[in-house]
């Protein structure tokens, strides 16, 4: 099955796809993670999109269009790919399915994870992420789970986008460009909303729920 994860920066996808894709053996494919990469590696792209990145603008399509080529027509992510960060606009959207089509895949279920500006605000100001194991903490309210973190404190950072100044461009972008997004799928049969604002293991539990049924 493929997936996707829809929803506001800070809405929790990037955390329910960890937890999801180790559950049910799925392929994380998150849009950020990879241009993330692609900066650190300092490639071609990645000196391109860094300044893009912190200023919590949208990478081009091509750019993002070519990254994710590669990985749905890689066998070994066949039918097993959860979209986390992708699609983020109508054109992306649009892209998805034919790229999916002319692979003979399909998506098989959206899950929307709703929440307010507020909470976005206090995820996203205390965000931390494991470099090595992709899990995301809040320094706020998980201080018990940061300091026996298994990996090791020193991989948990704060992402350089995660500030006041440049969540207000990301959340105005979100509300411009992939809030519309939601009309072109929330129609469909396999479109799921959830309150994003639950506890973690809440919102995992509905969404293990609705893949076992
Ligand atoms: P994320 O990790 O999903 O919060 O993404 C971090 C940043 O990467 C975003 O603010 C965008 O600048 C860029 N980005 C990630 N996914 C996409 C996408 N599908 N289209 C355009 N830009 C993206």
């Amino acid at each position: 099955m493929n997936l996707i994860l829809f929803g506001a920066p800070g809405a929790g996808k990037g955390t329910q796809a960890n937890f999801i894709a180790k559950k049910f053996n799925l392929y994380q494919l998150s849009t950020g993670d990879i241009l993330r990469n692609e900066i650190k590696n300092k490639t071609t792209i990645g000196k391109k999109i860094d300044l893009i990145i912190n200023q919590g603008d949208f990478v081009t399509d091509n750019i993002i269009n070519e990254l994710l080529k590669k990985v749905i027509s890689n066998p070994s992510y066949r039918n097993r790919i959860i979209f986390d960060g992708y699609p983020r606009n109508i054109e992306q959207a649009e892209n998805l399915e034919l790229m999916l089509n002319s692979d003979n895949q399909s998506i098989n279920f959206i899950f929307f994870l709703k929440v307010s500006k507020k909470i976005i605000e206090k995820r996203i100001l205390g965000r931390i992420t494991c470099e090595k194991c992709k899990k995301i903490f809040n320094v706020y309210s998980d201080k018990k789970e940061v300091e026996k973190h298994e990996c090791g404190v020193k991989y948990l950072k704060k992402r350089k986008d995660d500030n006041e100044d440049v969540l207000i461009t990301r959340y105005d972008e979100y509300m411009k460009k992939t809030k519309p997004v939601l009309d072109f799928y929330s129609s469909r049969s396999y479109f799921h909303e959830i309150d994003g604002s639950s506890e973690i293991e809440v919102i995992t539990n509905k969404i293990e729920q609705i893949l076992t049924v």
